[in-house]
């Protein structure tokens, strides 16, 4: 059975969009993108607005959304903030984390994401004991995931220590497993199938020894999955790593066969030019976070700097400080400007990529990110009547979008040609409901 959209206005890449766009789906896939078809043919549904290929969140903590409002306020740094998150992580088990994730995930989808990278490191129950089921955490975040209806990857992380010569917090113990191969026995848990995936992460260097590193650089080679880590986001980590190593974090990963065109690095943010150099030389991605990095401080990532040198850009909602993709890829070129004193070093389409396809290969989903045959009918359509979008120039949309969007004008989203978000509503869930419950839930 094949399903026609007639898009008012689509976006197939480049600086413009399209008019009259007709998508035919086929299962889950695009079969079919005809161009200046004036009219919806008969038996199209008709989409006004503009069609954008489905959001990439490529790095999410969705247990993060509990803090939202209750850690922004007052002084502190990263490190202050943590111990907050370290309060709420110690309230988890895979019940709350599950209402918590779908009600995140939702939160997600109306926003017109249809893939999230779960960076996931909340493995085992207070005291560091596994649960019965030692994959229990993890199959609650895929659960949430498939309720919701969204693709996820699952980036199982491995965490194997505070830092270097560090003593553990107590809470730190449920994110720490005995060793690299108990780490690799439970990411080895979950089948993929039409909308799960399974990655590696090394939590950050601090948290994972070299040789261990080495291991889960060779898992996810090996499985030609994706490898994360969490790179260079604060100071006292680089100075650590080379006082203890005489190098930087990257150049510590590089060391360790961890970078490769699939590998991510999140944040980035005091990335040396040495380390920009090694992540563009091998084609990998960088996936910046700016509404939480500027939340908590972290400064501003080299952006433009890292697409001259040939990395792949990617965007993640982080923290969940705030949910909303267009807001993440403006940002990235806004901080670029406040940061040099010039505009327009990358530009909207580069940036609505970002939120696309680059999230979509970091995830190792390159069968999404693009409205094209043969690609997953994985698709968000966005308001043009909206206050925001109103009036806007139809050949600069991609502008328009980009720089001034938000989530709210976020209408309808499918996921493999199904919709999953129609009329700005979940169609099975009440999400402010289940955030308010679930979050409650998670603080009691
Ligand atoms: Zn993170």
């Amino acid at each position: 059975v094949t399903t026609t959209w007639w898009c008012e206005q689509a976006w197939l890449g480049g600086p413009s969009t399209h008019p009259g766009v007709v998508l035919t789906v086929d299962g889950d896939r695009l079969v079919g993108v005809t161009q200046d078809v004036a009219e919806p043919p008969l038996g199209a549904e008709r989409l006004a607005g503009l069609v954008l290929p489905g959001l990439v969140d490529a790095h999410s903590h969705a247990f993060h959304r509990a803090l939202r409002s209750r850690t922004h306020a007052g002084a502190g740094s990263f490190w202050t903030w943590r111990d907050q998150m370290y309060d709420l992580a110690g309230r988890l088990d895979p019940e709350r984390l599950h209402r918590l994730a779908r009600a995140a995930f939702a939160e997600l989808a109306l926003a017109g994401v249809t893939t999230v990278g779960e960076f996931h490191y909340v493995h085992h129950a207070s005291g560091g004991v596994p649960y019965a089921d030692p994959a229990a955490m993890g199959s609650a975040l895929v659960a949430a995931a498939a309720e919701v209806g969204l693709r996820l990857t699952l980036l199982d992380t491995a965490y194997l220590r505070s830092g270097f010569d560090v003593e553990l917090a107590p809470v730190q113990r449920r994110f720490v497993d005995r060793d690299v191969a108990a780490w690799a026995e439970r990411a080895s848990t979950w089948k993929p199938s039409a909308t799960l995936r399974v990655g590696a992460a090394i939590h950050s260097v601090r948290a994972v020894p070299v040789d261990a590193m080495q291991a889960v650089a060779a898992w996810a080679r090996h499985r030609d999955v994706p490898l994360h880590a969490h790179v260079s986001e604060q100071r006292a980590e680089d100075d650590a790593c080379l006082a203890v190593h005489g190098c930087t974090p990257m150049a510590l990963l590089d060391s360790v066969g961890a970078i490769s065109p699939r590998f991510t690095a999140v944040h980035a943010t005091q990335a040396t030019d040495d380390d920009i150099r090694l992540l563009g030389g091998d084609g990998s991605t960088c996936c910046l976070c700016p509404t939480t990095e500027r939340d908590l401080a972290d400064g501003i990532g080299p952006a433009a700097a890292l697409v001259a040198a040939g990395a792949r850009l990617a965007v993640g909602s982080d923290s969940h400080a705030v949910v909303d993709l267009f807001e993440e890829a403006r940002a990235v070129e806004l901080d670029e400007r406040l940061a040099t004193g010039k505009r327009g070093a990358i530009s909207a389409a580069v940036l609505l990529g970002a939120a696309t396809a680059g999230g979509a290969h970091s995830l190792g989903w390159p069968e999404a990110g693009e409205l094209a045959v043969g690609r997953l009918a994985d698709v968000v359509v966005l308001a043009l009547e909206s206050p925001r979008l109103a009036g806007a120039e139809p050949d600069h949309l991609v502008d328009g979008a980009v720089f001034a969007a938000t989530a709210a004008d976020v209408r309808h989203v499918a996921v493999g040609g199904r919709w999953i978000v129609r009329d700005g509503a979940h169609v099975t869930l009440d999400v402010a409901a289940e955030l308010r419950r679930s979050i409650a839930g998670a603080w009691a």
